[in-house]
């Protein structure tokens, strides 16, 4: 089988359009986007131009691009399934054209990231219909990560970890974190990505911004510096990995809770197993944290899942009730912020079956957690 085929099986649409018909809506309507790669292998741009992929409850499946995508279309893996690929002419009416075909549903599921563009022409070609997420019928299917893409997360982990060991060779008193973000920038796409999604460098006071991405900041020494990097790989599976780095010396208050923050990154992610629910293992890291006396600063969620997107369901947060099953992929990323530095430290998780695996979970991260004192 070739990666393509084990990544986005043929069967996948039989299962998505049973899903339609489980949740009692008429028609899935996906735009360009991680849904509609999911269900098609097709990795397309999303344009004004409308391509889209219908699956209604009854009758096939089709895929509708803009003629001039339509070579595109069945060069991608869309094109080796049983699918019927339609094209409208550049002065076409697409969505009459869906209509025509679809007739007159009462509920319609919209992917997630679809254009406002785009679901205001649907809701005037199905004036009746309910609009949906098309998150109501793909979530729980994207959740449940197949062995083919585990093995995607693990490439883009085995990825990320390479450009991470690269770091602190990069980290030198008297350059930008700009300056640094370049390097593994590039970094990110030499070691395998075919996009880089996000870098932080965060230093100094910086650091106790979980989001900050990169500024002129000139890093110094008795810095501290979290790095949170991430891309997209050719497989359309993402990498998200933060590690703290200290130039120097770094102050004792900080090396205090550094070592709080290890412990409940090491222990959430060692409740992790099926059964366990999400909000638990938030609960996990967040306790060991307040008991130390840093919870007004770990401002943040405990993770996020991941697969086609860098952040999707299944997220690691409080009254996130849902159980954890084999194949779940998210992200275990304690944080504590005081300021006028901060730590953070990711690893991405995937829950396994302890009989199969001897552990009910696995990382896709190795590189180590400990502080890193360039
Ligand atoms: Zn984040
Ligand atoms: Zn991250
Ligand atoms: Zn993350």
């Amino acid at each position: 089988m070739s990666t393509d085929t084990a990544l986005y099986p043929s069967e996948r649409l039989a299962t998505v359009a049973e899903a339609v018909r489980a949740n009692a809506l008429d028609v899935l309507l996906l735009t360009p986007g991680p849904d509609l790669r999911y269900v098609t292998g097709y990795d397309a741009k999303q344009l004004e131009r409308l391509t889209c992929l219908a699956v209604p409850a009854k009758g096939n499946p089709f895929l509708l691009v803009p003629q001039l995508e339509l070579k595109a279309a069945q060069a991608s893996p869309a094109g080796a399934l049983d699918l019927e690929i339609l094209t409208w002419a550049e002065t076409g009416h697409p969505f009459g054209m869906i209509a025509r075909i679809v007739g007159d549903p009462q509920s319609v599921a919209l992917s997630d990231r679809m254009w406002a563009l785009h679901v205001m022409q649907f809701r005037d070609v199905f004036p009746r219909a309910k609009q949906y997420l098309a998150s109501t019928v793909l979530s729980p299917l994207r959740m449940r990560k197949s062995a083919a893409e585990i093995n995607a997360l693990r490439e883009a982990g085995e990825a990320i970890d390479r450009v991470h060991a690269k770091v602190p060779g990069w980290l030198k008193p008297g350059l930008t974190e700009r300056q640094v973000g370049a390097k593994i920038a590039e970094a990110i796409v030499a070691e395998g990505h075919v996009q880089v999604d996000f870098v932080i460098v965060g230093s100094g006071p910086n650091a106790a911004s979980p989001h900050h991405e990169v500024s002129d900041r000139v890093i110094r020494e008795g810095d501290v510096v979290v790095v949170d990097i991430g891309g997209t790989m050719p497989s359309g599976y993402c990498s998200d990995c933060t590690r703290t780095y200290a130039m120097g010396r770094v102050p004792d208050d900080f090396v205090k809770y550094y070592d709080v923050l290890y412990r409940a990154q090491e222990a959430a992610t060692n409740s992790v197993r099926p059964g366990v629910t999400a909000e638990s293992v938030d609960r996990t890291a967040r306790e060991i944290i307040a008991g130390a006396g840093y919870g007004e600063w770990f401002i943040h969620r405990t993770g996020h899942g991941i697969g086609l997107e860098s952040h999707e369901d299944p997220y690691i947060v409080e009254g996130n009730t849902l159980p954890l099953e084999p194949g779940m992929a998210f992200s275990i990323e304690p944080g504590i912020y005081p300021g006028p530095h901060g730590a953070r430290i990711e690893d991405i998780v995937v829950c396994t079956d302890p009989a199969t695996t001897g552990d009910g979970y696995q990382l896709m991260n190795n590189v180590p957690r400990d502080l890193v004192i360039v």
